[in-house]
């Protein structure tokens, strides 16, 4: 039987850093992830992260490849972008990172300590005994075999997908669903700019529709990240962003667009 002091659902920043931390004090700790190891880490996300958090988790800063950006503020454009609000100071020093090698250290970390990956392992459900969670069960696509991994605490590092969280009781008072008002979808685009970026050293977050617009679609905060060593990357397609808005939208509202698209190929089915 697989047994374990601590069995951690993700392996993204707050599990790898929750195991790491439980494997330092001597702790039996395994991890669960449904990506791959070479995947984890991995995230569609601003890349900005504070520096007061590297030091309250002793952990080193990022540095050479992993370090794209050091940040001393952030530049606050106004909606006609004639106003710039400036704002800096110690607690606004950070780093732009590289996401995915970032999300790879904190893991390494963790293993480093002895912590066992399961990766390729989707967790499914929560196992009960006597009102407590005692463990959980997974299909391991790697062996494709379901699994069960029993833990004296378990922890739902999920993220979003809140995997154990939505299936605990009513009666324990544990939030179980996000509300769709406190959703938001977004996607990331890289773009090719003509102009150096000036000052890279400051986020710029733009509270201006027509910008916020192409660069990011947010349902209320207009934030664009600035990141210039990676603007010569790749661009994502049309295409792709329709596919990536209408998937991100089945996520949120279930709304079935297959179905809306066979009764519109096939209204007589
Ligand atoms: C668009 C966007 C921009 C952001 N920008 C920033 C930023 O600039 N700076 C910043 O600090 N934060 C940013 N964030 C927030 C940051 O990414 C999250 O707060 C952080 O990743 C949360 O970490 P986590 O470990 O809780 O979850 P996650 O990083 O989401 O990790 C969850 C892990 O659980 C795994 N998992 C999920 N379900 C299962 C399952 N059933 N079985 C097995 N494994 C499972 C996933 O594969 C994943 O590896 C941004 C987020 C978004 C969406």
């Amino acid at each position: 039987m697989l047994k374990f002091d601590l069995v951690v659902v993700g392996g993204g920043t707050g599990g790898s850093v929750t195991a790491d931390a439980l494997a330092k004090v001597g702790y039996s700790v395994c991890v669960l992830d449904q990506k791959t190891r070479e995947e984890m880490g991995e995230k569609v996300c601003g890349d900005a992260v504070g520096k007061h958090h590297f030091s309250s988790l002793e952990i080193a800063p990022p540095k050479g490849k992993e370090l794209d950006n050091k940040i001393l503020g952030i530049d606050v454009f106004s909606p006609d972008s004639e106003t710039v609000f400036k704002i800096k100071g110690e607690g606004l020093h950070g780093f732009v990172i590289d996401r995915l090698m970032f999300g790879q250290r904190l893991l390494k970390n963790a293993l480093d300590k002895g912590v066992e990956l399961f990766d390729r392992t989707l967790v499914l459900e929560p196992i009960f005994k006597d009102g407590f969670v005692i463990g959980v069960e997974a299909k391991n696509f790697r062996e494709n075999k379901r699994i069960k991994i029993f833990g004296k605490a378990v922890v739902d590092a999920s993220g979003m997908a809140a995997v154990l969280r939505k299936k605990m009781p009513i009666d324990w008072g544990i939030e179980r669903k996000i509300s769709a008002e406190d959703i938001e979808i977004c996607y990331r685009e890289i773009r090719e700019t003509k102009k150096s970026i000036e000052d890279p050293t400051f986020l710029k977050i733009f509270l201006n529709q027509k910008i916020s617009e192409r660069h990011n679609w947010y349902r209320r905060g207009q934030t664009a990240f600035a990141d210039p060593q990676r603007l010569n990357n790749n661009k994502v397609a049309g295409w792709l962003k329709l596919i990536l808005l209408l998937y991100g939208a089945y996520l949120v509202f279930r709304f079935p667009f297959h179905e809306y698209f066979r009764q519109a190929l096939y209204p007589k089915l």
